[in-house]
């Protein structure tokens, strides 16, 4: 009862309204600017015979409906693609929940939830270069609305919200990894005093290899500074579907599942694409100054919580 009771007097600190008023900004922001740009908002699919893969090992958060096994929703990934295939949707955002089911290994991470939101975006024929820009225009504008519209809220934060008005430098993993080591995005992360983007990961299938470059990628993730992290992960995506099954098979995969999806990229029915999902949590915890992700969210969901409700 008492865990109940100091749950609930948790919910009374000054913080914790500072950082709604900041949440509901930064939401509004990001949605009237792909709103702005004639993007097309989906609402969030919650479970399907596939979703994402990752590229690491979390527990199946899978639910039984009547004789099928349906996964809950790790990203958006595949229908997004699928989505740029409707009338009208060349160009599409979800606010996506996700499940990651992750294992106790990163209890102590201070920005890894069970469960969390994507800002979620994808854009017909579009490439890095296009995604990338628009990427680094979006969160200008999102900090840029909160500098101006919640002073008083990261006052009572204590945070003070650099402006950032060069361009965010690209770097490669090729470059960083010969110069810092396997560590880099974290070394890289807390020296630097801008958001950078990392291009060329080996990761999941669906992010685009390099045509005629084997084993190199057109993706790109974006990074905070100040030992931030990770803030977004995008990329060009794989549509055809020889190579589609070349990357799947390169990763060992079973095949099964996805097999309405190859049918898809069978037919030649997917369109080339870019686009990425940014963690909003990740993004509140950066703008309100907050290392750990448990304290910009009312319900904890992080890794090694015990959460009551
Ligand atoms: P991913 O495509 O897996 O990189 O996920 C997209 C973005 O969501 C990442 O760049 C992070 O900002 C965020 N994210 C991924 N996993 C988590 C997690 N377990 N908890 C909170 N945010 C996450
Ligand atoms: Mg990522």
């Amino acid at each position: 009862m008492e865990d109940v009771q100091s749950q609930i007097a948790a919910f009374d600190h000054p913080d914790v309204e500072a950082v709604a008023i900041i949440r509901g900004r930064v939401l509004h922001a990001l949605q009237t600017f792909l709103l702005d740009r004639d993007f097309r908002q989906l609402l969030p699919i919650l479970m399907s015979p596939i979703t994402d893969p990752l590229n690491h090992a979390v527990y199946p958060a899978e639910i039984q409906y009547q004789q099928r096994r349906l996964k809950l929703t790790a990203s958006m990934i595949f229908h997004k693609q699928l989505a740029l295939t409707a009338r009208g949707h060349e160009r599409i955002f979800i606010v996506a929940p996700n499940i990651r089911l992750e294992k106790p290994e990163i209890k102590d991470s201070q920005r890894h939830l069970l469960e969390f939101s994507q800002f979620d975006f994808e854009i017909r024929g579009g490439t890095m270069q296009q995604a990338m820009q628009l990427i680094e225009q979006m969160v200008k504008h999102t900090l840029d609305e909160v500098r101006e519209h919640c002073a008083a809220q990261l006052a009572q934060l204590g945070r003070e919200l650099p402006r950032y008005e060069t361009a965010f430098p690209v770097y490669s993993t090729n470059e960083l990894q010969a110069e810092l080591g396997d560590d880099f995005e974290r070394l890289m992360s807390e020296k630097a005093h801008t958001p950078f983007f990392i291009t060329n990961h080996r990761r999941e299938f669906y992010d685009r290899e390099t045509p005629g470059q084997r084993g190199h990628y057109n993706n790109y993730d974006l990074i905070w500074p100040e030992g931030y992290g990770e803030a977004l992960s995008g990329a060009e995506r794989e549509y055809e579907h020889g190579q589609i099954l070349y990357r799947m098979n390169e990763l060992d995969m079973d095949l099964t599942p996805f097999g309405n999806f190859l049918e898809v990229a069978r037919q030649g029915l997917l369109h080339p694409s870019a686009g990425g999902g940014l963690g909003i949590e990740r993004l509140l915890r950066f703008i309100c100054g907050k290392r750990h992700i448990r304290d910009v969210a009312l319900f904890d969901r992080s890794v090694g919580s015990d959460f009551l409700f």
